[in-house]
């Protein structure tokens, strides 16, 4: 009896767990190609599933527009002596769009639902900093390392510690 219900239980486990197993990719061509702007362009897509109406505001940035923010006290680095990490190409601010279809700064959207979406794809969100700049999102390697590792269960990587699946 005992047996019999075991077998069952497994027989039902293998049938609802296992679904069709997608073929692994055994092509290199695409190894270590991996960029910042894939990320971020996933990050996007994924926002707008979410329902979050946002669209990048700003990527890359030259170091002529870097002095003229930090002359406007937009932006603390000056952009020769410090850097922004626009000026590197690695970091992208993302913005929502109002029913103008506008961009807009509101304390009204949901950035945290944005920013938290961000760290899941392996994103430094700056809405966790002092002052934060809720609409800035920049890559950071190590980070994105271990995040991949922890997502992909390997459990003697902490937790991220930051993103919405690590949290829960
Ligand atoms: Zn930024």
């Amino acid at each position: 009896m005992g047996r019999e219900s075991k077998n069952t239980r497994t027989k039902k486990d293998a049938s609802q767990g296992r679904s069709k197993e997608p073929r692994p990719n055994v092509s290199l061509s695409n190894l270590g190609k991996r960029t910042f702007g894939d990320t971020v362009k996933e990050f996007l897509d994924a926002a707008k599933k979410a329902g979050l109406n946002v669209a990048v505001f700003e990527a890359e940035r030259s170091a002529e527009r870097q002095r003229w923010l930090h002359a406007q006290r937009l932006s603390k680095p000056d952009g020769v002596k410090e850097r922004s990490s626009h000026q590197f190409g690695t970091a992208v601010d993302i913005v929502f769009k109002d029913q103008k279809n506008e961009f807009s700064f509101s304390a009204d959207h949901d950035w945290k639902k944005l920013g938290e979406l961000g760290e899941s794809f392996g994103l430094v969100w700056g809405g966790r900093w002092k002052p934060p700049v809720v609409s800035h999102f920049q890559q950071d390697p190590f980070q994105i390392f271990l995040v991949d590792l922890h997502h992909n269960r390997f459990d003697a990587v902490a937790s991220c510690g930051g993103c919405s699946q690590c949290s829960s």
